[in-house]
């Protein structure tokens, strides 16, 4: 029996409480009539509806998350989360090292890899991001980028059940351009070489319910990271089905 597919909702920063509730709700009642163990869902909202996501999927089969985590377990960090605190909330998994962080806070991939042994420490699965630039494609440099970005992120606690790497062409990220299945076959291919635990490995970039089952069905691909359709209950759960 093949392992059940992996799809993670990004919600990045979108969502109030009165607008999310009965997106969740949705998604709790949806997840219950699915065939059980067909996959394994993990919501990750912005940190203000993290208590709310855990009230009402609390009896469901379907796990919540983090969208990033400190490095350190407490202290004077002002604006920060960490992983315990993450962890407190009934989290089980937290994204470290999105594009947006690395982009928009400078994120290194020394950063991510000292958040994934927070994460670890305080028993959540970390969801290492790694992907190339549009120009770093261009030039020719996607497999150096990703292969450097992969061993300096992932730190030496890393396992197959505490580390999931998602690849997410930053090209690909919002922009409704996806990578085509012979890019991500050979990008996967490398990234499942070069890997020196055997996690999961994702695929991220303008997914949705109408290209999820042929990229869900390529080699080495064992799960999905969904921004934009993750917000809508129906689509997220087209793309979980296509599984
Ligand atoms: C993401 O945020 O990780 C992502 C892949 O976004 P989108 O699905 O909107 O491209």
């Amino acid at each position: 029996m093949t392992a059940p597919k992996l799809i993670v909702g990004n919600w990045k920063m979108n969502g109030l409480q009165a607008d999310s509730r009965e997106r969740i709700e949705k998604l709790a009642e949806a997840v219950k009539s699915a065939k059980s163990g067909a996959f394994d869902m993990v919501l990750c909202p912005p940190a203000t509806l993290i208590a709310t996501v855990g009230w009402f999927l609390k009896e469901s089969s379907l796990k919540w998350g983090g969208q990033d985590c400190h490095a350190q377990p407490s202290g004077a960090f002002t604006g920060d989360i960490s992983a315990p605190m993450l962890k407190d909330l009934g989290c089980a998994y937290v994204i470290l090292g999105h594009s947006e962080r690395r982009q928009y806070h400078k994120e290194t991939s020394e950063e991510v890899l000292a958040k994934a042994k927070a994460a670890h420490a305080a028993g959540l699965v970390a969801i290492i991001c790694i992907g190339e630039t549009d120009a770093e494609r261009t030039a020719g440099k996607a497999d150096a980028v990703v292969s450097a970005q992969l061993a300096a992120s992932i730190p030496e606690t890393a396992t197959p059940e505490n580390t999931v790497i998602a690849y997410e062409p930053v090209w690909a990220i919002g922009t409704g351009k996806v990578a085509s299945s012979d890019d991500i076959l050979k990008m996967h291919a490398l990234i499942r070489g070069k890997s020196k635990v055997k996690s999961r490995i994702l695929y991220g970039g303008s997914v949705k319910s109408s290209n999820a089952k042929e990229i869900l069905h390529l080699a080495n691909v064992d799960g999905v990271l969904v921004g934009g359709a993750s917000l809508k209950a129906d689509e997220f759960m087209a793309i979980a089905e296509a599984s």
